[in-house]
């Protein structure tokens, strides 16, 4: 990996280290105000979002601009953007889609596990184009090259992972997409049989994989000889305990990606150490740059280690750009360069999302952050854990409670002392102490997509 190449864009390898932020706004800033206008010309949603705000076009010039802009849209407001355009238009793509219907290339939707799937990965040939380069680019970034053979397991077809097939063929590399439906055995074959150089899929179910795979193809996971995994879809490989333990059993390096609503393309570099997700493409949209407060929606300053919810403003997006979409993220950003690699741009790990948080005694707290804690407590536990709602979230009546999986050699003996130690660590760091209900290894299950964190107990009741 030479330095140069830490980006998507020519022009930010180009610049030095020192001078990327500046670069980065520049390029940022002239294609902003082009989308803006480009938005505002060809969707009446966009010209009622901006009247709304009381600001025109020409008025957002700079990115400090457009962080003076209200939020525009969230989940809700892209449902109804669809279900209008639905009645007036006859298609699903939203009244903030800016192309016309017929230039559509490739579409895919979110999961739909909560109301009606949104088509926000929706997309012309030319946004297909640059988006696979910032996709491929990630890739690239870790070492996945021409006439490597990546076994992606995702669901597909319709869902928004399948974006991703187009990056990595635009690398000259050869997907083997096998749908995450298709149930362990199917997968491990195909992942034994086509020798892959790399795997992406969730991390649950990476793990998933690992514990069948001396059952169904008669090896353990670490001898299908992999250069590497990239994980996605949930939090995972920030937390240390599961990166280690899924570097060990695939004897290769974990990866973590993401690129929420087909933006803010971003993967961790080669490092035992997690560092977050490095930015590779901030040209393509401002995310990296742009934060509000979860609850009051009011721009969050960004300093080195601040968190925030992620908002989402497209660069040179044609199909369905999206400005000011609070898109549910919660990040934690960094600014100062990687201290493994010295990756000059911003870097940014998932704490979790808005729709998870819980509140609890006023202390906003994310799953994640728990589970990272709960698990630094391995191998004395398994690191499955669900946390038990008796009330709709996000407020919870003290105390919290969670079930959790003993490890495999911990005895009854060792629960109170060890719920005692692990209680006191999420009070010294979250403010909060739970009481655990203790469950046996495996009892918990892990999803082939994404693991569900919460046991929502008042629905059963
Ligand atoms: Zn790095």
């Amino acid at each position: 990996m030479s330095a140069k190449n830490y980006f998507s864009n020519p022009v930010l390898n180009a610049t030095p280290a020192d001078l990327v932020e500046q670069q980065t706004r520049l390029l940022q800033e002239a294609r902003l105000r082009e989308q803006i206008k480009y938005c505002h010309d060809n969707s009446d949603f966009y010209r009622e979002k901006f009247q709304q705000a009381g600001a025109a076009p020409g008025d957002i010039v700079t990115m400090d601009d457009l962080r003076a802009l209200p939020v525009m849209m969230q989940k809700d407001d892209e449902r109804t953007s669809a279900e209008e355009s639905l009645d007036r238009d006859g298609h699903p793509f939203g009244r903030h889609l800016c192309a016309p219907v017929e230039e559509l290339f490739l579409t895919g939707t979110t999961s739909g596990t909560t109301g009606m799937p949104t088509f926000t990965y929706t997309f012309t040939k030319k946004d297909v184009e640059i988006i696979s380069r910032g996709l491929g680019h990630r890739l690239a970034f870790n070492g996945v090259t021409k006439g490597d053979r990546v076994l992606f397991i995702f669901a597909l077809g319709i869902y928004a992972t399948s974006m991703t097939l187009w990056g990595i063929r635009g690398l000259g590399a050869l997907p083997i997409d096998v749908d995450a439906r298709a149930g362990s055995e199917l997968m491990l074959r195909f992942g034994d049989l086509s020798r892959p150089d790399y795997l992406m899929c969730t991390p649950s179910l990476a793990s998933h994989l690992a514990d069948k795979a001396p059952d169904i193809i008669g090896k353990p996971v670490g001898d299908l000889g992999l250069k590497g995994m990239m994980l996605t879809g949930e939090v995972g490989v920030s937390i240390p305990e599961v990166k280690a333990e899924l570097e060990e059993q695939y004897g290769c390096r974990a990866y973590d990606y993401w690129a929420p609503a087909g933006h803010a393309h971003a993967i961790t570099c080669d490092s035992e150490v997690y560092h977050g997700m490095h930015g590779t493409s901030p040209d393509l949209c401002t995310s990296f740059h742009d934060l509000v407060d979860p609850d009051s929606k009011e721009p969050v300053a960004i300093e080195d280690g601040v968190v925030g919810e992620m908002v989402i403003t497209s660069l040179e997006r044609q199909a369905a750009p999206l400005i000011k979409y609070a898109y549910g993220d919660i990040v934690q950003i960094f600014t100062d360069p990687c201290p493994a690699c010295g990756f000059p741009g911003r870097r940014i790990k998932l704490i979790g999302r808005a729709d998870d948080m819980l509140i609890v005694k006023g202390v906003n707290i994310y799953p994640a952050a728990i589970k990272e804690i709960v698990s630094s407590f391995a191998p004395r536990v398994s690191g499955q854990m669900r946390i038990v709602l008796s009330e709709p979230p996000p407020r919870v009546v003290p105390p919290l409670q969670i079930k959790l999986e003993h490890g495999e050699d911990t005895r009854q003996d060792d629960l109170p002392g060890l719920g005692e130690a692990i209680a006191g660590a999420l009070h010294d760091q979250l403010k909060i102490r739970p009481v655990f209900e203790w469950v046996a290894p495996g009892s918990l299950e892990k999803s082939t997509r994404k693991t569900q964190v919460f046991e929502k107990a008042y629905e059963q009741s």
